[in-house]
């Protein structure tokens, strides 16, 4: 049975760092106060942070260790802790408990491990937590990996048979084109079996995530296609959260049927 009233918002590092790689702490502050709001009316939010390594990146630096996979793994172990005591923080000014939950690709594999993710996000949920998710960087390397933390989004989304999907971006959503070019619109809708949004998309990432919108796109079609409205949409953006579940026309939106147009 579907289980109602369930979203999982996912905030990637563009949205949570500033130009200079550092945290942009007053969005940890609005993240939070739109999840509070959510939990007020009567959704189950689940947090999907990116952030651990920019986070890292602010305390240490960059650091001088040459092997890229050891460096993001410093980065990612020392960023997570001050990534979580921010939102532990933030949330308990809320009056609400949040919880760290890191996974690897094998845990989305069918099985045992499968079956422990779901037991631990319907534990968390039935104790009104909140729970934050991300990769576990410290461990997760080459084919532990997911492609990135819209993946992750996507399938905790599935796994918590969520009724809506956010994905924060620093970008408002997805676009004909380059976003900024001339002639360049946003898609405001996609419908099921819309074939012209994919040939939108240039694989092209922008900052520092490592997701793009191609990624981003595919993650929402999967997930629209399991009955699971999805957003895309800018994080930077006041109340961006709120105003979508609440109906307002932000970002781009993944419809559960087909388009407008075909219906
Ligand atoms: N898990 C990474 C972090 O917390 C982010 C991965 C991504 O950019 O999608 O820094």
């Amino acid at each position: 049975m579907k289980k109602e009233k369930r979203i999982v918002v996912k905030v990637g590092t563009n949205v949570l760092t500033k130009h200079d790689g550092t945290l942009d702490k007053p969005i940890f502050r609005q993240v939070v106060v739109q999840l509070a709001r959510l939990k007020e009316m009567g959704w189950s939010p689940i947090l999907v942070s990116s952030g651990a390594v920019g986070a890292g990146r602010s305390i240490i630096g960059d650091c001088d260790i040459q092997d890229e996979a050891i460096r993001r793994q410093v980065l990612s172990s020392v960023g997570q802790a001050s990534l979580m005591k921010r939102y532990y923080e933030l949330f308990h000014e809320y009056d609400i408990v949040c919880s760290q939950v890191l996974a690897t690709k094998e845990d989305f594999a069918t099985g045992d491990h499968y079956q422990n993710m779901i037991n631990c996000f319907e534990g968390l949920l039935g104790q009104g937590i909140v729970p934050i998710v991300n990769e576990n960087d410290v461990v997760s390397l080459v084919e532990l990996m997911f492609t990135d933390n819209d993946e992750l989004a996507g399938l905790t989304a599935q796994m918590v048979e969520a009724e809506k999907l956010i994905i924060l971006s620093n970008i408002d959503g997805l676009f004909t084109g380059m976003p900024g070019e001339d002639g360049s619109e946003l898609v405001k809708e996609v419908g099921l079996n819309d074939q012209a949004a994919k040939t939108f998309v240039s694989s092209n990432k922008s900052g520092q995530g490592r997701g793009g919108m191609e990624s981003k796109l595919k993650v929402a079609c999967e997930a629209a296609a399991k009955g699971i409205e999805t957003f895309i949409a800018n994080g930077k953006r006041d109340h961006v959260v709120i105003d979508i579940v609440n109906g307002k026309q932000i970002g781009t939106r993944f419809l559960i049927g087909e388009t407008v147009n075909e219906k």
